[in-house]
């Protein structure tokens, strides 16, 4: 698809909005459009004081206009840029969105944390019912999704009463996995590729562990809760595992911890020792992802393993003790259909984790569904995915507790976790509502800063890959006492 940019240079915003409804379009900006083709042209002028913003789109030979004005005089620059960009997206909305064949489930909303939104015009003082409204209204989300962004928030509000000021989270990230799963987004490096990296990389990471611990002692922080993930944890071997956990509970002080969560991920990973070393380490929650319990379309994502082995692997944990499982599944993988999937949703429910989380497949930019026809389909059938996974999990006594929102999902849709009552994981809702700060080890990882009195957060990444990260193993601290002492 041909964009333009008439009289302002707002890019992002109009790249947003175009993949936001169209994310399978390859976006091309030009000067101007031509007779044949998708495009859409997006305007800006200003008349006595009004910001006035116009889009006509074309999208199969069919043409819409539409046009939003906004009150922009006296406005300081920084609300300024905020209208006129909000301006812009809304009328790409409007101009585009009556060409679909169904408005997105999540109306104009673009960003990946519909919550924390709907936590700030509660904290501002709507009542929940108003900002279900003014989502609904303002943005227009359907009803289903402004009742699951409510009940996320209030959850996320809930469990904020518990952090002091001083309370910190840490994430343990484990890029290494035992083989590559087609449909992945994370930076994770197979044995078969990097087997070799993993013992420096764990010297790297035990190295960060007691510098960051001894930064955190000095700020007078308190841990209060651990996430191992990755790539897959339990890639590691039962001594690098011990090794690992050890290190952390040499350095920090864990008497105040409210959670221990490992990715235990892939179950062709886990063994009843490693499972041991995890319990006798004090870890509380594991993740087992099965993504799928059908063992074609297991195979045809490249995980090497069968739903029994999930089965297994869940039945281990909770001889080894595990009372917090979690299980994630996929909406939207290649050789899924609504019929296998809630067949996969109803065995999880079947098994009683405490936790399922619900994901939609992360397509990237200019994917092989190029094809209109087939994307509208398989939003279709994802949507179908979600629709009776909601269903099936309401039904069984599940809730959900926390969200997000990817970019360039299937159909736009989102990822939910899932729980029994009092059994939310504090990680995902503190880390995704950005309720406090996060210090991240490992390579990839993403430290934050949260001004938790003005909401305000400041990052610092550590390298991506591996052997960047392994290298960099003098420079690591750096960043973070950046972040925990911001005057010094
Ligand atoms: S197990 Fe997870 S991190 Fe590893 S390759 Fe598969 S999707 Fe990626």
């Amino acid at each position: 698809m041909i964009y333009t940019l008439e009289g302002h240079d707002l890019k992002h915003a109009v790249e947003e909005m175009l993949f936001h409804l169209l994310p399978t379009a390859n976006l091309t900006r030009a000067d101007t459009v031509g007779e044949d083709g998708d495009w859409c042209r997006s305007l800006l002028s200003e008349q006595g004081g009004e910001a006035v913003g116009l889009a006509v789109a074309c999208i199969d030979g069919v043409t819409h206009e539409s046009e939003r004005r906004a009150r922009v005089a006296g406005l300081a620059p920084l609300d300024y840029k905020r209208a006129v960009t909000e301006l812009v997206k809304m009328t790409v909305y409007d101009a585009v969105v009556p060409t679909l064949a169904q408005p997105p489930v999540w109306g104009s909303l673009t960003g990946v944390r519909p919550a924390k939104l709907a936590r700030g015009l509660i904290e501002r003082g709507m009542s929940r019912g108003e900002a279900a409204a003014y989502l609904r209204e303002h943005f227009y989300v359907s009803p289903e999704r402004t009742a699951l962004t409510i009940r996320a928030a209030a959850t996320a509000m809930e469990l904020d009463k518990d952090i002091g000021p001083d309370d910190i989270s840490l994430y343990v990230g484990i890029p290494f996995c035992p083989s590559r799963c087609y449909y992945c987004s994370f930076v994770s490096s197979t044995t078969a590729q990097s087997g070799h990296l993993i013992e420096p990389y764990l010297d790297t990471l035990c190295r960060e562990i007691a510098e960051t611990a001894a930064l955190v002692r000095e700020a007078g922080k308190r841990v209060q809760s651990v996430y191992i993930g990755g790539g897959t944890p339990t890639t590691l071997s039962e001594q690098q595992l011990a090794r690992l956990l050890d290190t952390l509970e040499q350095n920090f002080d864990f008497s105040r911890l409210r959670e221990y969560t490992v990715e235990a991920g892939r179950p062709d990973t886990i063994t009843p020792g490693k499972l041991r070393a995890l319990r006798a380490a004090g870890v509380g929650r594991v993740s087992i992802n099965p993504q799928s319990m059908d063992d074609k379309v297991l195979a045809a994502i490249g995980r090497r393993h069968a739903a029994a082995d999930v089965l297994r692997a869940y039945g281990e944990a909770r001889q080894a003790g595990f009372r917090e499982i979690n299980m994630d599944v996929i909406a939207g993988l290649a050789g899924d259909t609504a019929e296998t999937f809630a067949r996969t949703v109803d065995t999880l429910i079947g098994l009683a984790p405490e936790n399922i989380t619900v994901h939609t497949l992360a397509i990237k930019r200019g994917a092989d569904l190029t094809d209109k026809a087939a994307a509208a389909a398989q939003r279709e059938t994802v949507s179908r995915m979600l629709d009776g996974a909601s269903h099936a999990l309401q039904t069984a006594g599940y809730g959900p507790y926390y969200l997000y929102r990817q970019k360039f999902t299937a159909g736009g849709f989102e990822n939910v976790g899932w729980c029994k009552p009092d059994t939310e994981c504090f990680y995902n809702v503190t880390m995704m509502e950005e309720l406090q700060t996060i210090l991240s080890l490992g390579a990839g990882g993403v430290s934050k800063r949260v001004d938790r009195a003005t909401g305000w957060i400041e990052r610092t990444n550590n390298p991506k890959y591996p052997l960047e990260y392994i290298r960099a193993a003098d420079r690591l601290s750096g960043g973070k006492r950046k972040l925990l002492f911001p005057r010094q």
